[in-house]
């Protein structure tokens, strides 16, 4: 295995304010290929603000974060954007399915983005069948279940074949039974595919399942085990 990720001394402050913590408080870490990590640690101790540093979504007040030994927030926006589209997939807590596509076109959208949809139509279709979502297929998200929506994130996150995939509290909005099947659905994708899974939970069963998990305290690595 190589390093894949590699986060070099992280920090987020949002706001001016000399006398707020900063949310993100000098977190250094590796992500290897083909590895799953889980991240944990109480409400508003810098979980999201870490992931969306690490997949490239938000900025960093310091510190750089290599994708393959390139420094992401180094790109002009056109290279951090092509990057993103193939390199990174992103499931969010609450979905961010586009509200008035279909649950196929929500799919493909980051093949499209990447003008090679005609090539991903069969794969976004095989995808869609194996969630259970064959039904579904024009669907808009107000026509679905939490867990529905949600497959289909992971479907749209899995598109291009990226080589890690981001998970916010994936099961978070879901009952324990959707949130079970969101979440098996994410390891056997990732697991099949050879892909670095990187997933926020409060749940410690699902942490567990990780080969590794970082637990992160006001903003700061805790421990790793
Ligand atoms: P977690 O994901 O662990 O719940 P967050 O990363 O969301 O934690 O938040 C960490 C800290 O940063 C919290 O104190 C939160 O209030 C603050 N924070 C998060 N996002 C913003 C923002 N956009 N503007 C200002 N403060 C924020």
């Amino acid at each position: 295995m190589s390093d894949l990720l590699n986060a070099q001394d992280l920090v987020k402050k949002y706001g001016r304010d000399e006398n707020t913590a900063p949310a993100v408080n000098h977190i250094s870490m590796n992500f290897e290929e083909n590895e799953v990590v889980s991240i944990v640690g109480q409400s508003g101790s810098g979980k999201s603000t870490l992931l969306h540093m690490l997949s490239g979504i938000d900025r960093p007040t310091s510190g750089r974060v290599l994708l393959d030994g390139k420094d992401i927030f180094e790109m002009s926006s056109r290279e951090k954007t092509k990057l993103r589209l193939n390199n990174i997939g992103f499931v969010f807590q609450f979905f961010n399915l586009i509200p008035n596509l279909t649950a196929y076109d929500n799919a493909i959208l980051p093949a499209v983005l990447n003008k090679n949809s005609a090539k991903k139509k069969q794969y976004a279709m095989e995808l869609l069948e194996e969630a259970g979502l064959k039904d579904k297929l024009h669907s808009l998200p107000s026509q679905m279940s939490g867990g529905e929506q949600q497959r289909v994130a992971i479907v749209r996150a899995m598109i291009n074949s990226p080589k890690i995939i981001f998970a916010d509290e994936p099961t978070g909005n879901l009952d324990t039974e959707n949130g079970q099947r969101v979440f098996d659905m994410l390891m056997k994708y990732t697991r099949e595919n050879k892909q670095t899974l990187i997933f926020v939970t409060h749940d410690r069963r699902l942490a567990n399942m990780a080969d590794r998990t970082v637990e992160i305290a006001d903003g700061e690595v805790l421990n790793e085990h």
